[in-house]
């Protein structure tokens, strides 16, 4: 308390930017108390929580008992990775010795089966563009296809497939395209590629290579609350919380460096969702754990990022 009542007066001496509302830490004890994500709405694990399970060996060991350690979050496990785990408690009582890593390996063959048909399709609809790309690019996207297609239909890949520089290349291979909606629908298609959070058939071929102790922190990992830079850092975001936002690790990874209303489009419920955080974060500060400042500052930047979408209500704020 003592060194923020001085960054205070050093603030009023020097007339610098508004005072940081809470510290790291102050910020970070709010995960103690239920908060639901900014964005999806859905409940966080304090991520020293997340440390604590990373020392875990028993994770690596026997199915049943990892099992053991994860069941009492379960609840704040996101829907795929609950799936999995479900999957897993069934398969530990048939497979009693088994780990996570050879669990995922039995069923490999039959996921990878049904991601391919998924991504094949995708493929399918982003080779069409090629009829109607200038030729250069066509060329470069037959050549593009033509690789991932070896990789996917291939049962041992050299390299595994990565969404993610799949979009990166064909980013940089339509980035001079003139006609912009074009370019954002050839992309549209490309990221409806599954990701390991959006199907089980992804986890599973993604994972079976990892280690087991591994794949046990990633049926939580999606959950763990994290620091959101509103205005991301590369733009020159504030690295404190007048730039901070509570969202669970999944949906700031999903997010990147897109401006909010993108953010939006991909989740809907963005401003419900937000508004029940910032009611929860309302009844915190009445009991003395949230401090009005950040509730104030959070509402005035996601107001004019989200270009007005999310107005959150916090009247309740001014109500004693
Ligand atoms: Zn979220």
């Amino acid at each position: 308390m003592e060194k923020k009542s001085k960054k205070t007066k050093k603030a009023e001496i020097t007339g610098e930017l508004p005072q940081i509302p809470l510290t790291r830490k102050e910020l970070k004890n709010l995960f103690n108390y239920h908060i639901p994500c900014l964005c999806c709405g859905r409940e966080m694990l304090h991520p020293d929580i997340y440390m604590s399970l990373m020392e875990k060996k028993e994770l690596g060991g026997k199915a049943s008992d990892a099992i053991k350690i994860l069941e009492p979050f379960e609840d704040i496990m996101h829907p795929v990775e609950r799936q999995v785990f479900n999957m897993f408690k069934t398969m530990a009582v048939k497979y009693p010795d088994k780990n996570f890593k050879e669990l995922l390996n039995i069923k490999k063959d039959v996921h990878e089966l049904a991601l391919v048909k998924i991504q094949s399709s995708i493929f399918n609809k982003v080779s069409f563009y090629r009829r109607i790309l200038p030729k250069k690019m066509a060329r470069q996207l037959r050549k593009l296809m033509i690789k991932t297609n070896d990789i996917i239909f291939d049962p041992e890949p050299h390299k595994p497939f990565s969404r993610r520089i799949f979009i990166y290349k064909l980013k940089n291979i339509i980035r001079n395209l003139e006609n912009k909606s074009v370019k954002e629908e050839i992309i549209k298609i490309a990221r409806r590629l599954p990701r390991s959070s959006d199907e089980v058939c992804a986890f599973v071929v993604k994972n079976a290579r990892k280690k087991s102790e591994v794949i046990a922190l990633n049926l939580i990992h999606p959950a763990v609350g994290t620091f959101e830079h509103l205005t991301p850092k590369c733009m020159q975001g504030l690295n404190n919380s007048l730039n901070f936002a509570l969202e669970c690790s999944y949906c700031n990874n999903s997010r990147h460096h897109y401006p909010i209303p993108i953010q939006i489009e991909e989740n809907p419920y963005m401003p419900q969702n937000a508004q029940i955080q910032a009611d929860k974060l309302i009844a915190l500060s009445k009991k003395g754990i949230c401090n009005k400042e950040y509730i104030e500052n959070l509402r005035e930047v996601l107001y004019w990022l989200s270009e007005r979408t999310i107005d959150l209500n916090i009247s309740q704020l001014y109500i004693i």
